[in-house]
């Protein structure tokens, strides 16, 4: 079994451990949810603090020329088209995530008159769900949405499927789909795909070009770590650019905003797809939260994160050994950067060890569920954390009365 001093001495020769130092991280804890909410990097306050006391504070209304506010949702977007594998121009900032994937499918179910059905993963994050089956509802003509198992996805795959909307890793499991196969056999059904890489970009290497992808959107603040509510991202592959019409309009995403004119035309490229006024400041926030990433390449960061995935879960298991399903898929092919442990008392464990300072997150029914960010994440906490979890388990702390209450947000 992986000791103590051998994370010690993982860690002395980790080449990407300094950008730890970039990182606001409590010091007695251990943060295992950066997959819920990223942490604020030093980069971050930086950027922040440029806005509002030079851009915003000085500048006033000349800020939209004078610091380029109008491009940021596209400067941004091409900062972080690097990480999805999106060529510059493919990538736009914006919104939050369920609106964009709103947009997305509105506009897609356009693209494919003739079709009549949906299909998605019934085990889909539920907002997923509810904005598919919503913009389905109003799409002008009827359209069916199967939420179906992700295994039966290919055998229902046939000339009257319009799009298929797919997310990347499981939310709950940590499974991660074959991005490249699975686009190619919905294009040869003649099909759209969609996909959610809200647990995937800054987790996992990706490469939408690479997998030829029509769209694709995720979250910025989980790995990206862009802040509670950061604007989101959203992938359009250039050749839909122009073809693919944003059906929530504004005058932002107008061709000339500033010519007030009353009939709609849109802008050229990724500027279509924007509705209203940027913010700013969240928008400066997930800028400074990218610089990070000139300091760490992908790959480094998905060696790392399957080490240390690896090493949690051969600890769980030698240290408790039969108490936990292992839903997580052992296949480092099929596994993205956190491990899903199941247990009928997850929530009061959860609970127990944020009492320790070890924080994960609890996801209904059973999930105990751990992110594991390899920016700021060192071996030893991984170790360390799993030894709370051991005493946590052998004290039997979790059965707490306190922790039969759950709060608001798990
Ligand atoms: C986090 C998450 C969302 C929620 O995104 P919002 O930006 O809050 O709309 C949607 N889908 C998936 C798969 C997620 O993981």
């Amino acid at each position: 079994m992986t000791a103590r001093v051998d994370c010690v001495a993982l860690d002395a020769k980790d080449a990407i451990a300094p950008l730890r130092d970039e990182f606001m991280l409590n010091e007695h804890e251990i943060y295992l949810d950066g997959n819920s909410l990223g942490p604020v990097s030093r980069a971050v306050a930086a950027r922040v603090n440029e806005v509002i006391n030079d851009e915003w504070g000085r500048g006033l209304v000349r800020g939209w020329n004078e610091s380029g506010w109008m491009e940021m949702p596209t400067r941004v977007g091409d900062r972080l088209a690097p990480l999805i594998g999106a060529q510059p121009g493919e990538v736009l900032v914006a919104d939050t995530l369920t609106f964009l994937l709103a947009k997305i499918i509105g506009g897609a179910l356009d693209l494919r008159k003739d079709r009549s059905v949906v299909l998605t993963d019934v085990a889909n994050f539920h907002s997923d769900l509810y904005i598919v089956r919503a913009m389905a509802a109003r799409a002008g003509r009827p359209i069916t949405v199967k939420a179906i198992e992700r295994s039966a996805i290919e055998s229902e795959l046939n000339d009257d499927v319009a799009l298929v909307m797919l997310t990347h890793v499981d939310f709950r499991s940590g499974e991660m789909l074959d991005l490249k196969g699975i686009t190619t056999k919905v294009h040869d059904a003649g099909a759209l795909m969609l996909w959610d890489l809200a647990h995937s970009a800054g987790a996992v290497p990706l490469d939408v070009t690479g997998a030829n992808a029509d769209f694709a959107a995720g979250c910025g603040y989980k790995y990206l770590n862009g802040g509670p509510g950061s604007p989101a991202f959203l992938y359009v592959r250039k050749s839909w650019q122009g073809l693919l019409e944003n059906p929530l309009p504004g005058w932002l995403g107008h061709a000339r905003p500033f010519d007030f004119e009353l009939d709609y035309e849109p802008a050229e490229g990724m500027q279509a797809f924007v509705t209203s006024s940027p913010s700013i400041v969240a928008l400066a926030a997930l800028d400074g939260a990218l610089d990070v990433w000139d300091r760490a390449s992908m790959d480094q960061v998905r060696a790392k994160s399957l080490q240390l995935t690896d090493l949690f879960i051969e600890l769980v298991e030698a240290r408790l050994p039969g108490v936990f399903e292992i839903v997580t898929p052992r296949d480092h092919a099929k596994r993205g950067s956190q491990v899903a442990l199941r247990h009928p008392d997850s929530y009061g464990i959860i609970q127990a060890l944020l009492q320790r300072g070890v924080i994960g997150d609890f996801r209904d029914p059973d999930i105990a569920r751990f992110g594991f960010t390899p920016l700021y994440l060192r071996f030893v906490d991984v170790f360390d954390a799993v030894e709370i979890l051991v005493d946590v388990m052998k004290g039997e702390s979790y059965r707490d009365a306190e922790f039969a209450v759950r709060n608001a947000v798990t």
